[in-house]
């Protein structure tokens, strides 16, 4: 069974951790080098991008995230998650890092104030169908040759896969159904297959 942390430095990591459970993997929070460095893979939560940012930081974990992703292990952001993939903010706050590892741009708070939070059926390929919760939510601006679009709203992409590396502009942690996360914990057995061969 594969485990899988949740970084835990702010946003929506329970959620996250009952959606990984729910999804048959071990779940369990990451607040420090030692932790990132015992799981097989990690989630990045929703929550503020640039409290994350500033936090991970603080707690020596900027640096351990990016040589991870580098390195391989599976990830996956959901909303602040997805920004903190990017390799580039198109508008970052000052201070604001990103870890990285998506060949893309993306835009933050990007659905606007008419539409600050709302919920819609987005079609995530391989899965059909997924209501999407999306929360001052950003969507990609473009993407590299690389990325692979699972979804797109209001024409805007909402979810993308580059290598080992999944994330969504909407939550499906905050719904019952954990179908995205089992999308990632496959993806995370896949990884280790593949690692063992
Ligand atoms: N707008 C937030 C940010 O920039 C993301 C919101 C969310 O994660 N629900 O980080």
């Amino acid at each position: 069974t594969p485990v899988i942390g949740v970084l835990a430095l702010q946003g929506d990591v329970r959620e996250h951790l009952i959606a990984l459970a729910a999804a048959d993997a071990v779940a369990r929070p990451v607040r420090r080098p030692e932790e990132l460095a015992e799981v097989d893979a990690l989630v990045i939560p929703g929550g503020e991008s640039t409290t994350i940012s500033k936090l991970a930081v603080l707690f020596g974990l900027l640096e351990p995230l990016r040589e991870r992703v580098r390195g391989g292990m599976p990830v996956y952001g959901t909303c602040a998650g997805l920004i903190l993939l990017a390799d580039k903010i198109l508008d970052p706050r000052s201070g604001q890092e990103t870890i990285g590892g998506i060949d893309m741009i993306v835009r933050r708070n990007a659905f606007g104030r008419q539409n600050e939070s709302f919920e819609a059926s987005v079609d995530v390929q391989g899965l059909g169908p997924v209501e999407g919760v999306f929360i001052r939510a950003p969507w990609v601006e473009s993407v590299g040759a690389e990325v692979e679009v699972l979804a797109e709203h209001g024409g805007h992409i909402v979810a993308v896969r580059q290598g080992w590396s999944l994330a969504t502009s909407f939550h499906p942690e905050l719904t019952g159904d954990h179908r995205v996360h089992g999308l990632f914990v496959e993806m995370v057995r896949e990884k280790a297959a593949a690692g063992s061969r």
